[in-house]
């Protein structure tokens, strides 16, 4: 897998203060000019090696103005990288699209959070449901790789979420990131919080919320390739309020899926002793952070478990046996 080289440029192009958002604390306080761009690439391939790509993320890239965007990416022209940005669907038209092709852009990632209009308003994001519908497509269309962030647990978002990940899996992205809400200091959400107008999830529900949305991507083959938000020593140091964040978030919700599967496997509770098999190696994950989805079977009446790697099984598969 290439490897990535990101450069962050907080809030630029941003339209609107999506009430979530705070760039500056999630990656960094300023934008790089493009000469600093070329320089920090510059430094950074002379440890990635061959096949490094470079991501523009924290704001809205594709909303910048033209002249912008043009300068960044002419800043890693002729540079042996290939590029992936992040921005918003109601960024993205034929004109962006057609510059951006001239250089080497494989991905595009759109945040899409909910596919909910009354969330979007809510969240103040600023576009509708139909704008991610409508980008997609066109990006699709323009021959870039799509990657789609949605959430769970925005404002007015209290059981959207899986009708979300449904209409993300049908814009056939080629890859998904889950971001459970998380409450962070200086955001419009932050103050709603405070002021008792916002109930986030917990870092629990966030995960049982992402899980929900995995199963629906794990349906389709849809690559999930983050859920939750990189742990940061800002965020973990005060920045993150409230809400799902957890340094393994993430595992809190694979493991959730392994524990529905192994509940749904196992049926209902019998005498004599119970093995799970999973794939060989994910057999930690199966049992869950600190081993807590083999608690909560014991806690469901299922008290002589254990649970065995087979090489033949894949990711998520369960199959269980009664002795
Ligand atoms: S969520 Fe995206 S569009 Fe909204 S403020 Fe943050 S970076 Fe900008």
């Amino acid at each position: 897998m290439a490897r990535i080289i990101p450069v962050f440029i907080p809030h630029a192009g941003c339209p609107h203060n999506c009430v979530f958002c705070n760039q500056r604390r999630i990656a960094a306080p300023v934008s790089p000019e493009p000469e600093e761009v070329r320089e920090q690439v510059c430094t950074a391939l002379d440890t990635a090696g061959a096949g490094a790509e470079v991501a523009f993320y924290g704001g809205s890239f594709t909303a910048l103005p033209l002249a912008q965007q043009k300068a960044y990416l002419q800043a890693v022209s002729g540079l042996p990288v290939t590029i992936r940005l992040s921005t918003r669907p109601d960024a993205i038209n034929s004109e962006v699209l057609t510059l951006l092709s001239q250089f080497p852009v494989r991905r595009i990632e759109l945040g899409a959070q909910s596919m909910s209009d009354a969330v979007l308003a809510m969240s103040g994001r600023g576009h509708t449901a139909e704008d991610t519908r409508r980008a997609s497509k066109q990006i699709h269309e323009a021959g870039f790789s799509l990657i789609l962030q949605v959430m769970c647990g925005l404002p007015g978002d209290t059981d959207t979420w899986k009708f979300s990940a449904r209409e993300v899996a049908a814009l056939n992205p080629d890859g998904v990131r889950i971001y459970p809400v998380v409450v962070i200091r200086d955001t419009p959400l932050y103050d709603l919080w405070k002021a008792g107008a916002y109930t986030p999830l917990t870092p629990q529900q966030g995960a049982d919320a992402a899980a929900d949305m995995l199963e629906i991507f794990l349906q389709r083959n849809i690559p999930v390739i983050r859920i939750g938000l990189n742990p940061t020593q800002e965020l973990s140091s005060g920045g993150a309020a409230a809400g799902a964040y957890h340094p393994a978030l993430g595992e809190m919700a694979r493991a959730q899926v392994y524990l529905r599967r192994m509940i749904a496997s196992a049926g209902p509770v019998r005498m004599g002793k119970l093995i799970f098999y999973v794939k060989a190696n994910r057999i930690s994950r199966a049992l869950g952070i600190r081993k807590g989805n083999l608690q909560a079977l014991r806690e469901m009446g299922y008290t002589d478990v254990s649970v065995v790697g087979r090489t033949d099984l894949n990711e998520y598969e369960v199959v269980s046996f009664w002795s």
